[in-house]
Formats: structure tokens, C-alpha cells, sequence
């Protein structure tokens, strides 16, 4: 289906459902052992080769329907998954999810301009959402999915995967307990070699913008969750060879300063031209760093703590990453507590991409 045809289908909207009641204390008790069901929505490389293999390792989650564009896709993911053909839906059919007890969640995976619509659909059957980064494509965009899961009286969780990732806990813990003094920088870098010139990423309709929406998104969000600050102004500098194929409609270097209230400073990387994904995070007494910091696997950690430098091994987490991603949205869900990165985290980013942009674009300081 061409991407015209899937937004006429997608601004059909179909089925409008009352949000279910909040279930009762004792409801929720009884259901704790229960695991919630997953809806992945998008059958693309991140779902298909990333996230579902992981609820095999899920305590609270499991993989109960899919939705997709491709009937085959829905056939061999079904097949392969044990998805019976009555919880297999398309773009079209996709409202019908109201109707499937089975499901409490749709986790949305697509095309990050997708976002929105699927959001709000899957609010409007009465479902849980779990969104893929970035939220959406506009601030705005990010309030309305806010605004639909609200009114819906269900959660919107963002798929910031680094959250759980063992590392990258240990980073923030030290940061937090002031290991090496009041956090001054924070230095992160993030970028890929973007290949194939005709993907989404590259088509800003889809995108919304370059390797800032997609990757350089990590260097911002990790820099908010390193020094647990907000910032308060914003410079930014883009370098972009217009003449390469790859970007006629979307950014490809741009690099920005982050300035948060208590004076420290995070200068970020974003490219789709050379390959890096690293952070370090200093205060006067020392600093942690982590290369690979936030890719699906592999990520070490160094460190400065008390005059000494060398490797460190991060506390076990229980689970790996996208594992514990998706448990904890359930886990909420059951106990009625908030996701530790809802759509408020979201729409916290995206704000802040729009002020990166207009930092470059305008050659001068934002402040937000
Ligand atoms: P892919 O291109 O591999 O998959 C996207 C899927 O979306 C497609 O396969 C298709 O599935 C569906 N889709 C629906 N409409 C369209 C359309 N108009 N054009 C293209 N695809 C469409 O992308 P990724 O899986 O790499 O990325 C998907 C999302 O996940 C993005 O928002 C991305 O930022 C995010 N992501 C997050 C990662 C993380 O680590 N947290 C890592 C990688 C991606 P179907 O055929 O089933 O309809």
C-alpha cells in the first residue's frame, strides 16, 4: 500500500469506543499474576527483529495480535507467533481492536508521522498505548496524543528503551548521588552511516525531520536524563551536503549545546554520516563514560570515582532492556502507577527538537 492510500485509511478512524472503567484495587490484585497483551503495530525491522523476540523474556507481557499493512507479513508473523488469524488486523481493520479483550496494549512502531494517528485510534478502542521514539513529528502532535489517551483514561508510554538498560542505570544513579560532584558536562555523540536513499528516514512527510528525529534524539534525551535537568537555552549548528541524494529533504550533521539551570552543560552530536553512540558525564571529582552508550547491546562503561580511572560493571538488572520496557508499562497498567517515561517525557523532547532546529535555522540562542 503506498504511503497516500495508508493515510486515507488512517484518517478513517472508524470505531469510536467509551474508555472501560478503571478496574477496582482488588481487581487489580487479582490480576497481578496475569500478563497484559501486546498489539504490535507496524511489522517493520524494530518490531519484528528487536522487540517481539523479546516477550519470550517478559514476566507481565505477552504478544496476543498483530497489525500491518502487508497481509503477508501478517501471515508469516502469525504463523511464526502462534497469532490466531482473528487477532490479525490491517490499517483498515485495525479499529476492531475494541472489540479484542485480549489486547490491553497497541505498541506503535511505525513511520514516526504515523505516530499520531495510531496513537490516538488505539486510545479511541479503549487500549494502552506504547509509542515508538520520537513521540511524534511536531510538538503539537505530541499534545494531541496526550490529550487522546487522557481523555480515554489510558496510558501513553514512550519506548525509551535506555531507561532499563543496566549501564546506563548506573550512569544516572552516580550522577544522582553527586559520585563525582555536581554534574557540569555532558558530552554525547550519536550517529549511523544512513544507507538506502529511498527509506522513510530520509522522506520528511514520514520523518519529520533527519538524524536529530532518529538518532541524534538520544545524545538529547540522555543529557536530560544525566543531569536530571530541564534546559534553558538552546544553540545549534547544522551541516548538510544538499547535493547528496540522501538529503534533499532532511538534515544531516547538526550538533547543539544544551544549557540547564544549574549551569551545566551538554554539547550533543546528531549525524547520519559517520557512526558513533557514546556519552560522558563529569563533575569536578570524576566522570563516567559509556561507549557503546545506548545500542541494543554491548554497551561498557568507564569511569573516574575517587582518584581512580577504569572499567566498571554496572549493578545486574533483571531483565534486558526492551524486556524490562515492556514489562514496565504492564506493571503500571496493573498497578496504576505513571510509566517512568510517559508521553510528558515525549512531548519534552520533541519540544526541544523544534528549538534545536529553530537555533540553527535563526543562528542565535533559544531559550526554552
Ligand atoms: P521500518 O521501516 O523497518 O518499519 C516500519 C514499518 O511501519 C513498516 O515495515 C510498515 O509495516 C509500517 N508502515 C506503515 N505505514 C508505512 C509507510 N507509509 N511507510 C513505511 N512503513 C510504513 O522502520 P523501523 O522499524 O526501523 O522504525 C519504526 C519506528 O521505530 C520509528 O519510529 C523508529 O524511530 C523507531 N525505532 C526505534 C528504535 C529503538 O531502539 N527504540 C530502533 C529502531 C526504530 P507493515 O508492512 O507491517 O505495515
Amino acid at each position: 500500500m503506498d504511503e497516500i492510500s495508508k493515510r486515507t485509511f488512517l484518517a478513517a478512524g472508524l470505531a469510536a469506543t467509551l474508555p472501560l472503567s478503571a478496574p477496582s484495587l482488588e481487581a487489580r490484585a487479582a490480576e497481578s499474576g496475569r500478563k497484559l497483551g501486546y498489539a504490535i503495530l507496524g511489522l517493520g525491522y524494530y518490531a519484528t527483529q528487536i522487540i517481539m523476540p523479546r516477550f519470550a523474556e517478559c514476566e507481565h507481557s505477552k504478544l496476543v495480535a498483530l497489525v500491518s499493512g502487508t497481509p503477508e507479513k501478517l501471515t508469516k508473523f502469525g504463523e511464526q507467533y502462534g497469532i490466531p488469524e482473528s487477532h490479525r488486523y490491517s490499517y483498515e481493520t485495525f479499529d476492531r481492536i475494541a472489540d479484542n479483550p485480549d489486547v490491553d496494549i497497541v505498541y506503535v512502531i511505525t513511520p514516526n508521522s504515523l505516530h499520531r494517528v495510531f496513537t490516538e485510534r488505539a486510545a479511541k478502542a479503549g487500549k494502552h498505548v506504547m509509542c515508538e521514539k520520537p513521540m511524534a513529528t511536531t510538538s503539537a502532535d505530541a499534545e494531541a496524543m496526550i490529550a487522546a489517551c487522557k481523555k480515554a483514561g489510558r496510558k501513553l508510554m514512550i519506548g525509551y528503551r535506555s531507561r532499563f538498560q543496566a549501564h546506563n542505570i548506573e550512569a544516572i544513579k552516580l550522577a544522582r548521588e553527586g559520585a563525582f560532584g555536581p554534574v557540569r558536562t555532558v558530552t554525547t555523540d550519536h550517529g549511523f552511516t544512513i544507507g538506502d536513499p529511498t527509506q522513510w528516514r530520509l522522506k520528511r512527510a514520514l520523518s519529520g525531520g533527519g538524524s536529530l528525529m532518529d538518532i541524534g534524539i538520544y545524545s538529547l534525551n540522555a543529557a536530560r536524563y544525566l543531569t536530571g535537568e530541564e534546559p534553558v537555552a538552546v544553540n545549534a549548528m547544522e551541516s548538510t551536503d544538499r547535493s547528496d541524494i540522501r538529503f534533499k529533504e532532511v538534515e544531516d550533521i547538526i550538533s547543539f549545546q544544551l544549557l540547564f539551570p544549574s549551569g551545566a552543560v551538554a554539547n550533543c552530536f546528531s549525524t547520519y554520516s559517520t557512526n558513533f553512540n557514546r556519552y560522558r558525564v563529569s563533575g569536578p571529582k570524576g566522570w563516567v563514560e559509556l561507549e557503546p552508550a545506548t545500542s541494543y547491546q554491548g554497551q561498557t562503561m568507564r569511569a573516574q570515582l575517587n582518584r581512580q580511572t577504569g572499567p566498571r560493571e554496572p549493578a545486574a538488572q533483571p531483565k534486558n532492556q526492551f524486556s524490562a520496557q515492556l514489562d514496565h508499562l504492564s506493571e503500571c497498567i496493573l498497578t496504576g502507577r505513571e510509566p517512568i517515561v510517559p508521553g510528558e517525557e515525549g512531548l519534552k523532547d520533541m519540544r526541544l527538537i523544534e528549538a534545536v532546529y529553530r537555533a540553527a535555522r535563526e543562528g542565535r540562542t533559544v531559550k526554552v
